[in-house]
């Protein structure tokens, strides 16, 4: 992409987005991964740079707040390889002392048993008060979805995310029309006719675009659009560790809430803060983005003089 951007102005973000996205060498190539991945880099900086150019953090070039409070949900509690009991202890801490309303475990067990057994735990231990989501990974095929759905309608839960392979419109439109569980996805989808497909099907209730795979804010904002359109709420999936979508999340309507994972926090010279299970509002003009130097070093690939 560098190439293409040599005397363009910052300024021309979404000229710049589509001449990127369209650029006849690199549509053949791929329109989904390291693509978008790329493009998604390229976007979120030249909003960064505008925004900086502003004087103002993205939420408010963007337009301003509507969301008073953005609540965050901890994923860091449950991943799937820990054991029953560092997991029980990890949502003990995460709901009782550090405050957090939302928690998200991860399952997909051959057995769906054993993740039956561990959220029945894990529902037990922090009450029906707290939202508990499940997260799949694109792991099991439909009827294991739908008898472990079946069986789980009875913990409560808030949603079930990626519970199959992330291309199946059907299965997962299927799925949702046959459990109460809400379905949550988007994290491996690049592109807005991908949203819309699984929006159209029925697929999706709850929309996790994420700006480091779908093209950057650009793309990101009109998914949001779209889903607002229809009422869904969005829940980005933090692939920047949330750094750019806390602003997003701020300014856009459809969203109440952020996942919270707290890596690579030292990369950034703004890392972002969640107090009392809501993430504060960045200030700093700005998309958040900035690295520090020792990050730089140790991760930016050296260039070619
Ligand atoms: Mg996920």
């Amino acid at each position: 992409y560098a190439p293409l951007l040599v005397s363009e102005s910052a300024y021309d973000s979404d000229r710049l987005w589509h001449k990127l996205n369209h650029a006849p060498a690199l549509q053949w190539i791929g329109r989904a991964g390291i693509t978008k991945l790329a493009l998604a880099a390229v976007d979120v900086a030249l909003w960064d740079l505008r925004a900086q150019a502003a004087g103002q953090p993205l939420w408010a070039y963007l337009g301003g707040v509507t969301t008073p409070r953005l609540e965050a949900y901890n994923t860091d509690v449950g991943w799937l390889s820990i054991p029953t009991e560092q997991l029980l202890n990890n949502c003990r801490k995460a709901t009782e002392e550090d405050g957090y309303r939302g928690i998200k475990v991860k399952i997909g067990h051959d057995d769906p048993s054993v993740d039956f057994r561990r959220l029945e735990a894990v529902r037990q231990l922090v009450g029906t008060g707290v939202k508990l989501a499940v997260d799949v990974n694109g792991r099991w095929d439909l009827p294991t979805c739908q008898q472990f759905c079946r069986r789980a309608e009875a913990l409560d839960l808030f949603w079930i995310e990626e519970p199959m392979w992330y291309d199946n419109v059907s299965g997962h439109a299927r799925l949702a029309l046959s459990t109460r569980i809400p379905v949550a996805l988007g994290e491996q989808l690049y592109g807005l006719e991908a949203f819309q497909t699984f929006i159209e099907a029925g697929a999706v209730q709850y929309v996790q675009p994420d700006v480091t795979r779908l093209g950057g804010i650009t793309e990101f904002i009109a998914v949001a659009h779209l889903a607002h359109a229809q009422r869904l709420p969005v829940v980005a999936h933090v692939g920047d560790m949330g750094q750019v979508h806390v602003h997003l999340s701020y300014w856009h309507p459809a969203i109440s809430m952020l996942e919270y994972i707290p890596w690579i926090r030292h990369c950034f010279t703004e890392p972002i803060t969640v107090a009392d299970g809501y993430y504060q509002r960045p200030e700093q003009p700005g998309a958040g983005t900035t690295l520090t130097p020792d990050a730089m070093q140790r991760y930016a690939r050296p260039t070619k003089e």
